[in-house]
């Protein structure tokens, strides 16, 4: 299917009150950024989102694009009809004979109020106008086929079919977040999630090597690019983690690596976020998904933060985190091999449940704070486009 129309529905941004000029405008400058390259005349929001193009689109590549502007609660594409009844009329004659089934019902929208016919004169009008054209029954409750119609302040539109949108905030409306992104299934989509909620993100990568290979890196560059589509261009810093990883092999209890690991990831990721105006951090725990992630480890990673550590995925089982990362898109870069560093000098037997003041001991022979210094003024940061359109 071609479009030159489509109307995108908004559910949270109404509720904004007086902010809500600044949602609409973030909103609008995302989908002009998302449409990027394809023939696009105006967006403008009437009263819905209308966004027309000069020429025909495929709808499929249009509704990839918009999939990634969280704000869109619903997408529709849609015909321009006119600004009268009776263009409306002519535009739905012009259409007959795609109405399938045996039966159909009219639904309007009217936005504008001013337009001489009410809703339901519109869907009573049309209604007769559809039957006496096709023979085709009125069934307002359960029709083969819906007529739907939107009045608004620059005209008539009639849809083509409504599809979800992405729903959430518009992303530049939150602040920023900076999300702790390993390379695996989880982190991408925490950033997802908080993307979703309106706020704008960075990225933070711990990696091993000359320890480990540098694959892991080139992942996470490709995911950062993937979710860089959802705001436009995205920093990622890579921070050189392996020395330090050495160190606490040498010289803290086995079974409580992962959680010093983790708890420097979080003294490191503050130094960097503060550095780069983010309030918050984010990571893809969830709760007990695996032995670092019980309540007790979480509390104790915790305790080193000074700052917000967002877990979006803590309500989500694992399929449901996999059924996001497969609609974005990153899935299938999460799956490929690669080493991460988490598992370079992995315990056999990691604890499960410990303590703030196990980890504090057990941190006492090393300078954590030189550490987290060290390892900041280690790490390097750079800007990735998002991945185009056409690959
Ligand atoms: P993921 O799928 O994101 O790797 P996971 O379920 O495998 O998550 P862990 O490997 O225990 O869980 O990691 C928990 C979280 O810690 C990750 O989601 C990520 O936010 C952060 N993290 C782990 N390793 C790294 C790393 N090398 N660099 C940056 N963040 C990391
Ligand atoms: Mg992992």
């Amino acid at each position: 299917m071609e479009v030159r129309y489509v109307l995108g529905t908004y559910h949270e941004i109404i509720l904004k009150g007086q902010n809500r000029g600044f949602f609409e405008r973030k909103l609008l400058a995302n989908i002009k950024r998302a449409l990027a390259g394809l023939p696009v005349a105006s967006v403008t929001i009437p009263s819905r989102v209308v966004i027309a193009f000069s020429e025909d689109v495929p709808w499929a590549q249009v509704q990839a694009r918009l999939a990634t502007v969280f704000g869109l609660a619903g997408l529709i594409p849609a015909l321009w009809a006119g600004r009268t009844y009776e263009e409306l009329e002519r535009a739905v004659e012009s259409r007959l004979h795609t109405l399938g089934g045996e039966s159909f019902a009219v639904r309007c929208k009217r936005s504008d109020k001013r337009f001489p016919l009410t809703s339901e004169d519109i869907q009573k009008k049309l209604g007769a106008f559809i039957k006496a054209r096709t023979g085709k029954q009125v069934n307002l409750t359960n029709p083969d086929t819906v007529v739907r119609v939107y009045v608004q302040s620059d005209g008539l539109y009639l849809s083509l079919g409504e599809v979800p949108g992405p729903g959430g905030l518009p992303v530049g409306t939150s602040g920023k977040v900076l999300v702790l992104l390993s390379g695996g299934i989880d982190s991408p989509v925490a950033a997802l999630l908080t993307l979703k909620r309106g706020a704008k993100v960075e990225f933070v990568h711990f990696h091993s090597a000359p320890y480990t290979s540098e694959a892991s890196i080139r992942k996470v560059e490709e995911l950062v690019r993937v979710l860089a589509r959802y705001q436009g261009q995205a920093r990622l810093t890579l921070v050189p983690f392996g020395e330090f990883q050495q160190e606490v092999a040498r010289l803290a209890p086995e079974r409580l690596r992962v959680i010093l690991y983790r708890r420097m990831m979080l003294r490191v990721a503050e130094r960097i976020a503060r550095r780069h105006r983010c309030l918050a951090l984010a990571t893809g725990e969830s709760l007990n998904q695996v032995s670092s992630q019980t309540l007790e480890n979480l509390a104790a990673i915790d305790r080193v933060a000074h700052m917000p550590v967002l877990r979006p995925l803590v309500g989500l089982d694992k399929q449901e985190i996999i059924d996001i990362a497969t609609k974005a898109g990153t899935f299938e870069l999460s799956i490929l091999p690669h080493q991460d560093c988490c598992s370079f000098l992995q315990p056999l037997h990691p604890a499960t449940r410990t303590t703030p003041k196990a980890c504090e001991e057990a941190e006492k022979p090393l300078d954590v704070e030189d550490w987290a210094r060290r390892l900041q003024h280690q790490a390097q940061s750079q800007v990735l486009a998002p991945l185009p359109w056409d690959s």
